[in-house]
């Protein structure tokens, strides 16, 4: 019988709530029949359930434990990522409560050598970087979860066997009076970096681990420090390793350092061990025998693995399951909520029948491809920040020791943050579009361009939930078999909705229109007056990503459009 902790993790800033477990004798009338089960309410598994109801899809989530993660995991979100919540409805809260910042410092030899910037335009609603600990986006997503009646949501459910057929899953899942049966057509491992799926599966990830090992720890003090990165190479404490600080929210800091050669994870985390590393690093910056008090620590090695494919039958894997991914560059929680935001559109047309099973062939080819390159950037960042060879080790140096004095080596301490993947090889994509023929905007298989339109309002904020069919028009209406294509597509059950951008009243076959008063819009999606795109259409997915854009309305082009993006 499965018995997860009722004691409340211990936090000194964070009110953990012990939820009351799912029990089968308390829901007699519940199915036991899914159309979606979701193993795992982490940050991939409340997405993928909330981009499932968005698209109209149920799922019951089944978490083993009664409580949200212990300690704050992931600390750094990006744009990108802010982007995908505010789809799933819980940005404000995030913005409300985190730390945004833009800034990262390198420091070495007592002298800030890099400076990095990330681009903040007035045009994105987001900061680059915001920094909240993991425990309150959970609460967030879980809040969110249980407001949607498409969402059943499990708290001390334990997935503890499953076998597929063509047809279905059947799972057998715990929980503290006892295992009970449940059925569904998918079953979506997002069961973390452990995951149990994976084994049973006998799945093997492919890739590197690094030989670094590094703690994480979180302390409360006081430092006069704003809200940026800071990477401090090879000090005197901590010869030839890196060690990172962040600003979380609550006065808590947090401190990554690597162990010395030969240390043992429970060597490192003795309360001694970790008093005099931090001390030795408070004492670097300045600020010595500055008092404080831990939190939560922990240590983790730097990995750098996918599955090659994440689709297995009826099962599909997001998030650590699916790949295990090095923190530097803030990469596990930020390509966990693309893999569900993409996994969530992708299985609820399959489920809905609006498209066939290719298009989870999609999901996995797209992603696997998104977390290889994920890999082989974190790859560079992490043979920076812990070299883990001799040859790597004096590349290094040469630059640590050069950039004292020359400028031009100091780009290379660049931190390659994680940054949405372009599908632009995607089978979705428009067979023969006009993408090459854009000077601006967007291209083919990227996400979109945000735009600010007013005060508080941005392009981003209208579109979602379906396909968008973007129109920059001075008022014309879309032309007649334009519509008919949509009306056909809508007619399969596919929810478009179509934008006017640039008119003022209402567009014939639009949805809704926005004026674009200054024009800003029509500029970055490079649908300039003048200029042969002044009619440009642009078609995005349920994702957001270009699936095709043309420099006027083509009804012919756009149909197969549709048909390329949902596979029958
Ligand atoms: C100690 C630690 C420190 C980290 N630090 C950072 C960091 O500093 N920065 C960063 O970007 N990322 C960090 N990460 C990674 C980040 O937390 C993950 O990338 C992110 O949580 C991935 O989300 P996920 O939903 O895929 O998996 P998880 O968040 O791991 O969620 C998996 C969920 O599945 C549940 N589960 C597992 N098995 C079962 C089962 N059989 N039945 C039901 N439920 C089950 C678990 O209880 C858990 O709630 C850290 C991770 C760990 C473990």
């Amino acid at each position: 019988m499965h018995q997860p902790s009722t004691e409340p993790r211990p936090s000194i800033y964070y009110g953990y709530r012990v939820h009351a477990p799912w029990l089968p004798s308390a829901h007699p009338g519940a199915a036991r029949r899914a159309a979606v089960a979701i193993v795992g309410s982490g940050p991939a598994g409340m997405v993928t359930a909330l981009e499932l109801a968005r698209h109209g899809v149920p799922s019951v989530v089944l978490e083993s434990e009664l409580q949200v993660s212990q300690g704050s995991r992931a600390i750094v979100f990006t744009r990108r990522s802010m982007e995908i919540l505010q789809q799933v409805g819980v940005d404000r809260r995030m913005t409300e409560n985190g730390l945004p910042w833009r800034f990262g410092n390198s420091f070495y030899r007592g002298e800030r050598v890099f400076r990095m910037e990330a681009p903040h335009e007035p045009d994105d609603r987001f900061w680059p970087m915001l920094n909240i600990q993991q425990q309150y986006l959970e609460e967030y997503l879980h809040d969110a979860c249980v407001a949607s009646p498409l969402i059943d949501f499990r708290w001390g459910n334990k997935l503890t066997a499953f076998t597929q057929d063509a047809q279905q899953v059947h799972a057998t899942v715990d929980t503290p009076e006892g295992p009970y049966t449940l059925d569904c057509d998918w079953l979506v491992a997002a069961d973390g970096g452990r995951s149990g799926v994976r084994a049973a599966l006998d799945l093997k990830l492919e890739g590197a681990s690094y030989e670094g090992l590094f703690v994480i720890a979180d302390i409360r003090i006081d430092l006069p420090f704003p809200t940026e990165r800071r990477a401090y190479f090879d000090p005197d404490w901590n010869p030839g390793h890196t060690i990172l600080m962040h600003r979380e929210p609550h006065g808590i800091w947090r401190v990554d350092y690597q162990l010395a050669p030969g240390e043992s994870p429970e060597e490192a985390l003795r309360p001694e061990a970790l008093k005099r590393c931090i001390d030795a690093q408070l004492a670097m910056i300045g600020h010595a025998g500055a008092p404080w008090t831990m939190d939560w620590c922990s240590v983790y090695s730097a990995r750098a693995l996918t599955l090659p494919s994440y689709v297995h039958g009826r099962v599909c894997f997001a998030g650590d399951a699916a790949h295990l991914l090095p923190i530097f560059g803030v990469r596990g929680a930020n390509t966990a909520f693309q893999d569900a935001q993409s996994l969530g559109w992708h299985l609820a047309f399959v489920c809905k029948g609006l498209a066939g099973p290719r298009l989870l062939e999609n999901y996995s080819a797209e992603r696997v491809g998104a977390a290889r390159e994920i890999i082989d950037e974190a790859g560079k960042s992490t043979r920076f920040m812990a070299p883990p060879g001799r040859g790597f080790r004096l590349l290094r140096d040469a630059v640590l020791s050069l950039s004292l004095t020359q400028d031009f080596v100091r780009p290379l301490y660049h931190w390659r943050t994680s940054r949405p993947h372009e599908y632009t090889h995607s089978m979705l994509n428009a067979p023969d579009d006009d993408d090459e023929r854009f000077a601006e905007g967007p291209r083919r298989g990227a996400p979109p361009r945000n735009v600010k339109l007013g005060h508080e309002d941005f392009l981003l904020d209208h579109l979602g939930g379906g396909f968008d069919l973007l129109w920059f028009t001075r008022g014309e209406g879309l032309p007649a078999d334009v519509q008919e294509v949509l009306a056909g597509v809508r007619a399969r059950g596919v929810r478009v909705s179509v934008t006017a951008i640039g008119a003022h009243a209402g567009v014939a076959g639009a949805d809704r229109v926005l004026a674009d008063a200054e024009g800003r819009c029509r500029t970055l999606y490079g649908a300039t007056d003048g200029a042969r795109a002044a009619g440009a259409v642009y078609l995005l997915r349920p994702d957001q990503h270009v699936c095709a854009r043309w420099l006027a309305p083509d009804a012919p082009r756009l149909k197969a459009a549709f048909d390329a993006a949902l596979p029958r």
